[in-house]
């Protein structure tokens, strides 16, 4: 038989595992909870701390899978993309300062036409004069699937 080699324990029964196996048995259901809750909060700390990080840095890559309410991400100087300011001459739609000129309209080329009154009662359920307008608008996405064609047979029609 061999000479059990000195660290050759490998099962860990070791006296100081016996210690903390037994230190572990002995505590009680709050103390567990109380190292639980501390265990949980330094993830948490160190969760938050790796967001700020991202967030100071330049770069933005994944810092949404990070997310942390208490970080004040519209603050930073690549988020603030300013109001809604810049109007088209064209078709008056407003933009922010960097969308090009051209996106809404195509500088004035693209035009259309006046959306026209619905037929009643539709108008009167869309405009919330018909004493049926609330249940009308409150069910209007049931309605909309009641008359839509499945996608499944739609490539025939
Ligand atoms: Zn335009």
């Amino acid at each position: 038989m061999p000479t059990k080699r000195k660290g050759a324990n490998l099962s860990r029964d070791t006296n100081k595992s016996r210690s903390i196996r037994n230190r572990r048995a002995q505590r009680t259901e709050e103390q567990v909870q109380e190292e639980n809750t501390g265990a949980r909060s330094r993830a948490n700390d160190q969760q938050r701390q790796q967001a700020h990080r991202a967030f100071v840095a330049t770069s933005f890559l994944r810092l949404a899978f990070q997310y942390e309410p208490d970080i004040e991400y519209y603050a930073h100087s690549k988020v603030v993309i300013g109001a809604m300011d810049n109007e088209c001459p064209y078709c008056h739609a407003l933009k922010f300062k960097k969308e090009p000129a051209g996106m809404c309209c195509a500088s004035g080329k693209v035009q259309l036409p006046e959306i026209e009154t619905p037929p009643e009662p539709l108008n009167g359920l869309l405009i919330g004069t018909d004493p049926d307008s609330n249940v009308f608008l409150k069910s209007i996405r049931t309605f909309n699937s009641c008359f839509q064609r499945s996608n499944r047979n739609s490539s025939k029609y």
